[in-house]
């Protein structure tokens, strides 16, 4: 259980821990490039949860921001560097953890429901690798 997650902090295949599952920080491959796992797991919406994941990650490390910021310059708070460095905070944090928040409800959601064969399709298909458009493709 632990190894799922831990894995997903390396965003790696939280199945398999095999990867890179990502071609940039945000877009993530259709199916993991080694066991195969559709890394969506063919439902729309799927991706609902690592928003979740991200708003409560961001919502946590508000809140430990807020109170350590408050008890480390009590009684007279700079409010307005309080003000500033929340709104960065607040605007940085959720972009830093988007992969992650993607990978750890992945390996969530892996324990709430195991993988069956439908989860998998043949590693190293061709369409599992994005191609790139080159001068020699036709318009
Ligand atoms: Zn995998």
């Amino acid at each position: 259980m632990i190894s799922h997650f831990t894995r997903a902090l390396r965003l790696r295949c939280p199945h398999c821990g095999g990867g890179p599952i990502f071609t940039s920080w945000s877009r993530l491959l259709p199916a993991c490039p080694v066991c195969g796992l559709g890394l969506e797991r063919g439902e729309q919406g799927y991706w609902l949860g690592a928003y979740f994941f991200n708003l409560m990650a961001m919502e946590a490390v508000f809140a430990v921001y807020v109170v350590g910021f408050l008890l480390e310059t009590w009684p007279t708070p700079p409010w307005e560097l309080f003000q500033i460095t929340t709104v960065v905070l607040m605007a940085v944090f959720p972009v830093v953890f988007f992969p992650f928040s993607k990978t750890l409800f992945l390996a969530f959601d892996l324990l709430m429901r195991p993988p069956d064969e439908e989860d998998f399709v043949a590693p190293h298909e061709p369409a599992l690798r994005p191609r790139r458009a080159t001068s020699s493709d036709p318009p």
